[in-house]
C-alpha cells in the first residue's frame, strides 16, 4: 500500500478524507479532539509539502440532511487553533462553488469541506456522489480509519476512480500496530475481551483464539459463558441463544491450550440505576434477584497476575458498566494495570478508548485505536474493504 509520503502532491490538490467525527455538547463544543489531534501529522506534512490541502469528514448521523448540529464548523475552528494557522470552512462538500473555492487557494493553504453525510451518496457508495467529490482534487488521501470497515463512497467508491489514491500516516500507524499484534511471536500474548454482548465479540475471539496464549474475559458477556458451565447468574446480561457458541470456544481454549480466564467474582446490583444497594460475591454466588455489573477485587488481583508476564496486550471492550461511577472501578484498575505493564499494549477504539481516558490512563498504553468497529474487525481477522481498494490502486 502507498502512503502520502510516496507521491508528488508539491503544488496539487490533496483530498484528505480524516475521521473528524469527535464527541460535541449541546451547545455544539469539541468535547474530545482527539481524533482531530491524531490527523495533525498528516496534514502538516501537506502544508509543509506545499499542496493545497482540502479535508473532509463525516460528522454523526444526519442521514443524507442538511442538519445544523451535524456541521463541522466547530471542527475547522479547532483545527485552526492546533494548526495554527488559518482553516477555511465551506459549507458543502461538492459542486461549483466548493470546485470555485479550491480553485482560489494556494498551496498551504487548508480548507475543511462540510460534512460528507449531509448527502445520502455518502453512506450509500453511491458513484455519482463519488464523482462529484472526484471533480475537487489531483490526489486523494484516506486518513480515515475509524470508517475502513464501510463501504462508504469517500472511503470505497471514490479512491477506486481516483487516479492517485493512497494512505496518511495516521492510517498507518494504525494498521502497522494491528499488524504487529496480530502477528506478534512475543509471548505470551494475552487478550482481554469484554464489553456487553457475546454476539459482538463471537468473531473476535474466534481469531484470537488462534492467536493469544491467554483470553480474559470481562463484561456482560462473562455470564453467557459463566451459564454455559452451569452456573447461576441471577439477572445479568445472557444470550441464551449463544450458549452453544460459548461452550465451543471454551472447547477450543481448551484443545489449543489457551488458558481462558473468567471473572471470579462480581459486583452486583438489583439494576444498573440502584448505584447504592450493591455488594460483591463470588462467581457461584449471584443472586438470583440481582446483575453482575462490574468484576470484583479478585477478578482484579487474577487478571493482574495473568497480566504480569505479558509481552503483549490487546484489549478491547470495558469489563463492567463503567459509564457508572460504581461500576467503573474493575475496568478502571485494569486500564491501570495494563498502564503499568511493559508489554506492547493496544487498545481497540470507542468504548474502550473512553474508559481507558476516563482511569487517565492514554499516555501510558502503547496504542489507542481511532477506530472501534473497525479496529473489531481488524480483531476478527477481516480484511477492511477501505484499505483493500487502496492496497489494490498501489
Ligand atoms: P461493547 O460495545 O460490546 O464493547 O459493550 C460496551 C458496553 O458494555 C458498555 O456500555 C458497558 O456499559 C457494557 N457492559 C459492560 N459490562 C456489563 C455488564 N456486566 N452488564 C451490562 N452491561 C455491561
Amino acid at each position: 500500500m502507498k502512503y502520502i509520503n510516496d507521491v508528488d502532491i508539491a503544488n496539487k490538490t490533496v483530498f484528505i478524507r480524516c475521521d473528524f467525527n469527535v464527541p460535541m455538547d449541546d451547545n455544539s463544543n469539541i468535547t474530545d479532539d482527539n481524533r482531530i489531534k491524531q490527523a495533525l501529522y498528516t496534514i502538516k506534512y501537506a502544508i509543509d509539502n506545499k499542496a493545497k490541502v482540502v479535508l473532509s469528514s463525516h460528522l454523526g448521523r444526519p442521514k443524507g440532511l442538511r442538519k445544523p448540529e451535524y456541521s463541522l464548523l466547530p471542527v475547522a475552528k479547532r483545527l485552526s487553533t492546533l494548526l495554527d494557522r488559518k482553516v477555511d470552512f465551506i459549507e458543502d462538500c461538492i459542486g461549483g462553488k466548493v470546485k470555485a473555492k479550491i480553485d482560489s487557494m494556494k498551496p498551504g493553504d487548508v480548507l475543511l469541506l462540510e460534512n460528507l453525510r449531509f448527502y445520502e451518496g455518502e453512506e450509500k457508495n453511491s458513484e455519482d456522489f463519488a464523482q462529484k467529490l472526484l471533480q475537487l482534487f489531483d490526489v486523494y488521501v484516506n486518513n480515515a480509519f475509524g470508517v475502513c470497515h464501510r463501504k462508504h463512497a469517500s472511503v470505497y467508491a471514490l479512491p477506486k476512480i481516483a487516479k492517485t489514491a493512497v494512505g496518511g500516516f495516521l492510517l498507518k500507524k494504525e494498521i502497522e500496530y494491528f499488524n504487529k499484534i496480530l502477528n506478534t511471536k512475543d509471548r505470551p500474548f494475552v487478550a482481554i475481551v469484554g464489553g456487553a454482548k457475546v454476539s459482538g465479540k463471537l468473531e473476535c475471539l474466534k481469531n484470537l483464539i488462534n492467536k493469544a496464549d491467554k483470553i480474559i474475559i470481562g463484561g456482560a458477556q462473562a455470564f453467557t459463558f459463566l451459564k454455559a458451565m452451569g452456573y447461576e447468574v441471577g439477572k445479568s446480561l445472557v444470550e441464551d441463544e449463544l450458549i452453544p457458541a460459548a461452550l465451543e470456544i471454551l472447547k477450543t481454549a481448551k484443545n489449543k491450550d489457551v488458558k481462558f480466564y473468567l471473572p471470579v467474582d462480581f459486583v452486583c446490583a438489583r439494576n444498573i440505576e440502584d448505584t447504592m444497594n450493591y455488594i460483591t460475591v463470588g462467581y457461584q454466588e449471584i443472586p438470583k434477584d440481582m446483575m453482575g455489573l462490574d468484576i470484583g477485587e479478585a477478578s482484579i488481583r487474577l487478571f493482574q497476575e495473568v497480566i504480569k508476564d505479558a509481552k503483549v496486550i490487546v484489549w478491547n471492550g470495558p469489563l463492567g458498566v463503567f459509564e457508572v461511577d460504581a461500576f467503573a472501578s474493575g475496568t478502571k484498575k485494569i486500564a491501570k494495570i495494563i498502564g503499568e505493564s511493559k508489554a506492547l499494549s493496544v487498545v481497540g477504539g470507542g468504548d474502550t478508548a473512553e474508559a481507558v481516558e476516563l482511569a487517565g490512563e492514554s499516555d501510558n498504553m502503547s496504542y489507542i485505536s481511532t477506530g472501534g468497529g473497525a479496529s473489531l474487525e481488524i480483531l476478527e481477522g477481516k480484511k477492511l474493504p477501505a484499505i483493500e481498494v487502496l492496497e489494490e490502486k498501489a
